[in-house]
């Protein structure tokens, strides 16, 4: 053993906001810590949680103000050294506290304590086979002791709980057998498992064509630890098999794995065929797992119990020790990128810690962000591709439906006469349907008839969105709930109307057509609860309800094979966001939803109404044709000059005094103009910059200003990013954080 280093540097966990504080203290002798350990320390007259980043043999602190540390929290490294790295690096890149940065890498209930390791008592037989017979007739009189020693002569520990079923209140002779030295008893450790009864183990489905190409190519570089690959894959071309396959390299190799999906994607039906080919080997990590058993997976994991691990976003610092492979599903999702405190984008994460690790990356997707293409194309990825569906299996047909020509021919319903009549189809012939719309509530906005004022949250400058269910407008920014007023707030009249559709709007309608046949609806309101989503999947696939009915939640990852028939019911929503991934994201929406139509034998059908059948994000998902989209947005974006071409890059002021965000966004964009009228070199890469309100004024009662640029991918750009991150740095009267291709630009 190495010899323990007698000091010790500490980040003190306090407050979340407040800048960094390292503090060295001593080691007392005898106590072993490494880089990584969570250490209780005496701060001020309190004692404070922290972690120590660093061991060192010296230090320049007056001897009579060093303290020593007063116990490690656990006996192990709970942030693995790699991860005390990269938690660094994301303080850094982010602007945030490193204190803030490493508590991505403990689950937030292990810190101060909040939760207790669970054990329970266990029993094993301590005598060879051969003296069992001679131990029961030694206890022949006492029943309950002779069955006990039979139900455990197995040799394998029975938790005693367990025995209570078949013996009553065993406590006592098993604690007279323990005495005899017959019987050990002793506390286990018990591991809460968010999905115990994965089925038995599965077999292998023999490989298709495509993915035995592609897995030539990935396996060999996965022994490496060197492989970065874009799997470009079509929907149900059985990608997910290839993650398998790759998996298993890596653990047969004894390296760890990542496997990262899209939070609304984890569903148990994905995290099933993980559990159902590597067992409990597999440990499963998101939002809806309880305290309890987010805890107890991570100790799994951090124990090396288990090895592989599949989850969402934040699943990118679990800590796996020797980590092999970080797979990232459907690569191009949004929700990887973390908005706030702090601020990440998992895939640079897990770039940066398969780069540190010596791991292989792998990221996957049917619809590639445009920004990962344009890299694998470069050569930063190899770029793997498997374009056709599991046993020949068609893409299905897609039709579009021009609604204007509807409304022309007197159809003012949100459904076409075709959608109509594919969905009569599709239910006499017992099949199954869904119906997607990316927004969710009843009408997206309430409107007066009369003067043309529209209801906004009073918190936020955001519409209020109308929900039939509770019959309030909500706001989905803050959350809030409210009363439908009786009377215009601005004019008085009481012409006040929902207008627009949500997903509940759609529901109704179907309703309305179809009476007496069971639908399910899946967004954000319907599976708030922790089996909510589960139960309404399990509700469709056994076939109970007909029709589903969905914001983006049903595009993608769902394999239902009795679906014959998707509609899109208003594909253009997403099109008309002020984003310049606006025809991205709707391409992307459109193909997923597509997706799910025609996975088995049942040939698929896709009705997609538009206002703009003839955009070309909406011919080529109607084509499900990825290449051709993808090179006119990118020429679309090298024309316009935006990402992967520059940077969006934002300074957003943020504050509870009304006046103060635009203040400081002025005086940040003067001295951003200032700093570039010395520098002529640098100026030339800055576009634009652009000093205003936020898109959206107002959020939870913050008042948002920003300054928007537009800067040049280029190596000088760096040093007009470094200005930036310093200025965001500066002690300003109000929150000033930095973004850089935010994921939102709201
Ligand atoms: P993707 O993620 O690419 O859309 P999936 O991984 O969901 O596709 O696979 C689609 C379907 O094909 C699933 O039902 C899966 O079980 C099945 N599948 C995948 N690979 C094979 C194979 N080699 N043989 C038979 N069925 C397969
Ligand atoms: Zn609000
Ligand atoms: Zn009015």
């Amino acid at each position: 053993m190495p010899k323990q280093q007698p000091y010790a540097q500490v980040i003190v966990d306090i407050s979340a906001d407040s800048a960094d504080k390292t503090f060295t203290y001593r080691v007392p002798g005898g106590m072993r810590l490494s880089t990584g350990t969570r250490v209780l320390v005496p701060f001020g007259q309190q004692t404070k949680e922290g972690v120590v980043i660093k061991l060192t043999d010296s230090h320049d602190i007056a001897v009579d103000k060093l303290k020593d540390i007063q116990e490690p929290l656990e006996d192990y490294p709970a942030i693995l050294p790699p991860l005390v790295d990269l938690a660094q690096e994301i303080s850094k890149a982010s602007s945030c506290s490193l204190a803030l940065a490493l508590r991505l890498m403990i689950p937030a209930e292990m810190r101060a304590g909040r939760i207790k390791i669970k054990t329970q008592t266990v029993a094993q037989l301590m005598i060879p086979e051969e003296e069992i017979e001679a131990a029961q007739a030694a206890h022949a009189r006492a029943k309950k002791r002779v069955l006990l020693i039979q139900l455990l002569s197995d040799g394998l520990p029975h938790p005693v709980n367990e025995l209570k079923a078949l013996v009553r209140d065993p406590h006592e002779p098993l604690k007279i057998l323990a005495e005899a030295g017959i019987v050990s008893l002793r506390e286990e450790e018990v591991f809460r498992s968010p999905y115990l009864d994965s089925e038995c183990l599965q077999a292998d489905p023999v490989l298709t064509q495509e993915q035995t190409e592609v897995l030539l190519e990935l396996l060999p570089a996965i022994h490496q630890g060197t492989g970065r690959f874009l799997l470009h894959g079509i929907t149900g071309s059985g990608k997910t098999e290839v993650y398998i396959r790759c998996a298993r390299e890596c653990l047969a190799a004894g390296r760890g794995v990542i496997v990262l999906i899209p939070e609304i994607v984890l569903t148990p039906q994905m995290v099933s065929w993980f559990r159902g080919r590597f067992g409990d080997v597999a440990a499963v990590l998101h939002s809806r797992l309880s305290a309890g058993e987010r805890f107890d997976e991570w100790r799994r994991i951090r124990s090396g119990k288990a090895r592989l691990v599949i989850g969402a976003r934040s699943a990118v610092f679990a800590p796996v020790t020797d980590l092999g492979l970080i797979i990232m599903d459907e690569e191009h999702e949004p929700s990887y990128q973390a908005e706030n405190n702090p601020r990440y984008d998992a895939r640079e994460v897990a770039a940066s810690r398969a780069q540190r690790e010596g791991a292989s990356l792998l990221l996957a997707s049917a619809t590639p962000s445009i920004l990962s293409f344009a890299k694998a194309q470069r050569g930063d990825y190899m770029l793997l591709e498997m374009l056709s569906r599991v046993n020949k299996h068609q893409l299905a047909k897609v039709s579009l439906v021009d609604m204007r020509e509807e409304l022309r021919l007197g159809n003012r319903g949100m459904f076409s006469t075709l959608l109509i009549e594919r969905l009569r189809a599709c239910i006499d012939a017992d099949l199954q349907a869904m119906l997607f719309i990316n927004r969710r509530g009843y009408a997206p906005s309430v409107m007066c008839r009369k003067c043309g004022e529209v209801l906004t949250c009073a918190h936020c400058d955001v519409k209020l969105t109308f929900h039939q269910a509770d019959r309030l407008m909500h706001c989905h920014y803050c959350g809030t709930g409210s009363v439908l007023p009786s009377v215009c707030p601005e004019c008085g009249s009481s012409y006040l109307k929902p207008v627009g559709a949500g997903t509940q709007k759609v529901e109704e309608e179907f309703k309305k057509l179809f009476p007496g046949v069971e639908t399910v609806r899946l967004d954000a309101d319907t599976t708030t609860g922790k089996d909510a989503h589960e139960q309404l999947l399990n509700r469709f696939r056994s076939g109970a309800a007909r029709v589903m009915i969905g914001t983006q939640m049903i595009a993608k990852g769902l394999d239902f094979p009795q679906v014959s028939l998707v509609g899109a019911v208003l594909a253009d929503l997403t099109l008309n966001l002020p984003d310049y991934r606006a025809q991205e994201r709707t391409f992307q929406l459109l193909t997923q939803v597509a997706g799910r139509a025609g996975r088995s034998d049942v040939p698929g059908e896709v009705i997609i109404q538009t206002y703009k059948p003839e955009h070309y994000a909406i011919q080529y998902a109607a084509a499900q044709e990825y290449r051709g989209f993808f090179n006119q947005e990118f020429q679309r974006r090298r024309r316009l000059l935006y990402p992967p071409f520059t940077m969006m890059v934002r300074l957003l002021c943020e504050s509870r005094e009304e006046e103060l965000p635009r203040e400081v966004s002025t005086q940040l964009s003067e001295q951003i103009t200032a700093f570039l009228a010395k520098k002529p070199n640098l100026k030339r890469r800055v576009l634009f910059i652009r000093e205003d309100e936020a898109p959206i004024k107002r959020i939870m009662g913050q008042t948002r200003a920003q300054v928007l640029m537009k800067i040049l991918e280029h190596r000088e750009s760096e040093q007009v990013l470094a200005f930036l991150t310093a200025l965001a740095e500066e002690p300003w009267q109000c929150r000033v954080s930095l973004e850089v291709n935010p994921a939102n630009l709201a």
